[in-house]
């Protein structure tokens, strides 16, 4: 068994994928082809944002977020303490001071209420914060309300980092759509993934957008030899654009199915381990399909020798990452507390009935 299963997916839109493909090659627009274009208008469109401007992979979506909004050292930026170390290193990498904010033991999402108990914190340590990237962790989009809200008082921007998020939503509004400017990754096994490193950022404003459009390819003025600040080398390249085109017109099909597998898990996991909440209104991409146990190891192991991966994400909060220490940050203990009880379970939208029963079977 696969914990996401990459080759049935192939399989199944193989004809579409591989004529796509071979069009890019024959074309030798390898750098910037029309698909690109065509890929981000498809993408505003689909997440119900007016730019999309495609980049690297997730990270480098992240700092060009950053970038654009022209923060830099001095700054400080609140992101969750329970996420994948991307969304700390971003900050950090551009000299930016990451402030680490617990999680909701429920949502796995960043806690708006320790999100307040450490911005004071920060004010008081003089430190002046900038911005706060929300994380859609597993597949469930954060607490927008309550974040923009914050946001907005204030008077900082939010940038969502929907890496894992894309396809979800709540209340019908998509995600990648709820910060000042969203990103996403299309890294092979999130819910949106092309065949290598790829990503994108959303934003209504078009100043940002201009910005972006600059900071990714060298910081380029009127064209790519006159530059005007310092850019990334950071563009999607136009086979993952094809790629992407063709995943695109069935992620409509796959969402639905892995919100299939994720309901036939919580009926059958029901009152067994803690499960995945996901409130009404509100749809998971289901990047992870993630429940809390005591005993984690043995559980692990038991799934093993039964032929059947699982992962731990994420074993290690970022306030204990060796590459933090220096930044001597309390860890949070919600998040602590999840590093040690977390267990995400084979998840992919090809999943048969056969094999969610098995896994079930094998954890009960
Ligand atoms: C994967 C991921 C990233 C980074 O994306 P890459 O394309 O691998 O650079 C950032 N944030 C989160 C939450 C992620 O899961």
């Amino acid at each position: 068994m696969q914990f996401r299963d990459l080759h049935r997916q192939y399989e199944a839109m193989k004809a579409e994928m591989d004529e796509a493909m071979l069009n890019v090659v024959a074309s030798g627009a390898y750098i910037m082809g029309p698909q690109v274009d065509e890929l981000e208008q498809q993408l505003a469109d689909y997440v119900g944002a007016k730019h999309c401007i495609s980049c690297a992979n997730g990270t480098d979506a992240l700092r060009l977020a950053l970038m654009a909004l022209g923060l830099g050292s001095g700054d400080a930026v609140f992101v969750p303490d329970f996420t994948f170390f991307a969304t700390a290193e971003a900050v950090a990498s551009l000299g930016i001071r990451p402030v680490f904010v617990d999680v909701d033991s429920d949502t796995y999402n960043m806690d708006v209420t320790d999100l307040d108990r450490k911005w004071q914190q920060t004010c008081a340590a003089g430190h002046a914060p900038a911005a706060v990237i929300a994380v859609d962790l597993f597949g469930r989009p954060a607490d927008y309300d309550r974040l923009a809200d914050f946001c907005n008082k204030k008077r900082v921007p939010l940038i969502e980092d929907g890496a894992q998020g894309f396809g979800g939503s709540i209340g019908g509004r998509r995600a990648c759509s709820f910060g000042h400017i969203g990103t996403t990754s299309f890294f092979p096994a999130k819910p949106l993934g092309c065949y290598g490193d790829g990503g994108a950022l959303f934003t209504d404003d078009d100043y940002i957008a201009d910005m972006l459009r600059s900071l990714r390819v060298h910081g380029k003025g009127r064209d790519k030899y006159d530059n005007v600040r310092l850019g990334l080398n950071s563009r999607l390249d136009t086979l993952q654009a094809a790629v992407l085109q063709v995943k695109l017109r069935h992620f409509d099909s796959e969402l639905q199915a892995v919100n299939r597998v994720a309901a036939k898990y919580n009926q059958l996991l029901q009152g067994k381990v803690q499960l995945p909440k996901i409130p009404d209104g509100v749809v998971s991409s289901w990047a992870q399909y993630t429940i809390q146990v005591e005993k984690r190891d043995e559980m692990q192991a038991r799934l093993k020798a039964a032929g059947i991966p699982s992962m731990v994400y994420y074993p290690r909060t970022m306030s204990r990452q060796t590459a933090f220490s220096h930044l001597g940050q309390h860890p949070c203990p919600v998040a602590d507390a999840l590093s040690h009880t977390v267990l995400s379970l084979p998840m992919h939208p090809y999943m048969t009935d056969e094999e969610i029963e098995f896994v079930a079977s094998s954890i009960c």
